[in-house]
């Protein structure tokens, strides 16, 4: 056989001709702007020229994004590792001190900013000191950010360096094993880590989004793309959609309910994919408002547990079916896609749909306990998942050897905890670390908050571990009730007790305004444990039922 390279230039070459037609709209407030496919393509080709040409990006230097799901962003995702650089995609929403370590870590020479997150990148970019250019998308004032840099950053505007550039670019040949981008964890603990993905890892992935057992994609397929380009490469949607065809619906920075719910009755998508709190928010707007959602067939939840409640809701008074998915950064980020076996039916398909799903060919999975040793793959044994693959990362950026806390025998140690099927299906009880160790028992948090967010009065429930004098660690309980709701926290202890062993039911409940979320929107059960431990909560204590 030819040995041809997985190239993410290929990605572009076959989606910007085979699929020309296919288009890329932006959500603007106002009339959505459109760009096909192969205009895509005619401008990833300016914007490498430009960045070579003009800004002089050479071999795998990084040239970040800090940006919104946008044309202009999926034009970086495709020009920069189709040159040979490295695409930095920047989460907006780390505090400022977190983005400038991680671009100085990265040692990112160019970054390219919308005009509308010119405030948020002044405050981090005046320490960034690898920095050389910035490339302005849109028509905001700089002077922000030439006040936080002086002389040291030249300002370059979007449109004035692609203009009057040739349209076509000789893309070169690189080791398919050779990076092409690169995403920092969003570790609440320590600072951020690098992984970088291949050429290599990202075509593979990207086949494996597009398969029926991934998420299914060709042609005729519309994909609403909420999860943000900068988490875990927006779960490989915008790959997929140039090698399937699919059309790509980017909400830019309109990312409540009301003005995604336009974006699904008029752009008519008929896949989207969001964190569960994205769907939260979305299902208290189209239960109080009369939306067309017919096209949307299918909803990817992952990035943290999806409630049983939210899919049953979603199916049952909206026709969306929730599709559960788990993956991590360091995975590209596909883990598993939970979509039931042939012959499930009923009750038994609604069980397979509550795991994190079944594990794809290129993921290999196991259980191991506490030492390391491997567990059996039998659906009821405990222990930490580990995974491993062609799309699965070795180590983090800058580490010579393998961190081993993260990594194993050749196996990245997940921290996730929970059991696996014989037949491949991961059903996780919590984060090892979230995991409450009650006198020697284990009591899982994510069960807990599943049980609470069933009681129709309970818009959002998260239950952390803390301190307790006689069973070392007992679960606290806090939620954020519906509007205007009355139910008592005695009520929906009694709730609970309907599904969940008496012992370990929480004594210490506190009624908040919202959880507090992590920037990619998952709970921050860090910030829920501090709040508790500065007695920043109003927590109530229940005796013992
Ligand atoms: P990130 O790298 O930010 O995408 O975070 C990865 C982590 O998110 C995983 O290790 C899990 O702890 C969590 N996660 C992702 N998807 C799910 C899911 N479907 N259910 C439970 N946890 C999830």
């Amino acid at each position: 056989m030819m040995d041809a390279p997985l190239q993410v230039a290929r990605i572009l070459e076959h989606g910007s001709t085979v699929h020309g037609t296919a288009e890329v709209v932006t959500w603007t407030g106002a009339e959505p702007r459109r760009m096909s496919y192969a205009e895509v393509g005619r401008t990833a080709a300016r914007l490498a020229h430009a960045l070579r040409d003009e800004l002089g990006v050479t071999g795998d230097e990084r040239v970040a994004t800090f940006m919104w799901n946008n044309a202009e962003h999926l034009v970086a995702y495709f020009a920069v590792p189709s040159m040979g650089a490295v695409l930095h995609t920047l989460n907006i929403r780390l505090f400022p001190d977190q983005v400038t370590y991680i671009a100085n870590h990265a040692q990112d020479r160019v970054v390219i900013v919308d005009s509308t997150l010119i405030p948020l990148l002044a405050k981090a970019i005046g320490q960034m000191t690898t920095l050389r250019h910035v490339v302005v998308v849109g028509g905001g004032d700089p002077a922000a950010l030439l006040a936080a840099t002086g002389d040291r950053v030249a300002v370059h505007r979007w449109d004035d360096l692609l203009a009057g550039r040739p349209d076509r670019y000789d893309w070169p040949a690189v080791d398919e094993r050779d990076a092409a981008a690169l995403c920092y964890t969003s570790g609440t603990t320590g600072n951020p880590k690098g992984v970088a993905y291949s050429h290599r890892s990202i075509y593979l992935h990207s086949l494996q989004i597009c398969m029926p057992e991934g998420f299914g994609l060709g042609p005729t397929d519309r994909e609403l793309a909420i999860v943000p380009m900068f988490h875990a490469m927006s779960w490989g949607l915008p790959y997929a959609a140039f090698l399937s065809g699919a059309a790509l619906i980017m909400p830019d920075r309109f990312l409540q309910a009301a003005p995604i719910a336009e974006m699904i009755a008029t752009e008519r998508p008929t896949l989207a994919g969001a964190v569960p709190t994205i769907w939260n928010d979305l299902l208290a707007h189209l239960d109080s408002h009369d939306v067309d959602t017919s096209s949307l067939k299918e909803a990817i939840v992952g990035g943290s547990a999806c409630p049983p409640a939210l899919m049953h809701a979603f199916s049952e008074r909206h026709g969306i079916e929730v599709v559960h998915a788990w993956g991590m950064t360091e995975m590209s980020p596909l883990g598993s896609v939970s979509r039931p076996p042939a012959g499930a039916t009923g009750d038994d398909a609604w069980r397979y749909r509550y795991t994190q799903g079944r594990v794809p060919a290129g993921v290999q999975a196991r259980i191991v306990g506490p030492l390391g040793e491997p567990l059996p793959a039998d659906g009821t044994s405990v222990g930490e998942l580990e995974v491993r693959g062609p799309w699965v990362t070795a180590t983090y950026v800058g580490d010579d050897i393998p961190d081993e806390e993260k990594f194993r025998d050749g196996w990245l140690r997940t921290g996730d905890v929970g059991t696996l099927s014989p037949d491949g299906f991961i059903t996780l009880t919590d984060r090892a670390k979230d995991v409450i160790k009650s006198g020697g028992e284990w009591i899982s948090s994510v069960e807990l908050e599943n049980a609470l967010m069933a009681h129709p009065d309970v818009v959002e429930a998260c239950v952390v571990g803390v301190p307790d004098e006689r069973w070392g660690e007992r679960p606290l309980a806090t939620v954020v009730l519906r509007e205007g709701a009355e139910v008592g926290v005695e009520q929906l202890r009694e709730f609970l007790a309907g599904t969940i062993a008496r012992w370990q039911l929480p004594e210490r409940w506190a009624v908040i305004d919202a959880v507090p979320k992590t920037s990619v929107g998952k709970f921050d059960k860090k910030v829920v444990r501090s709040r508790y431990a500065d007695g920043g909560l109003a927590v109530r204590e229940l005796t013992a039922p």
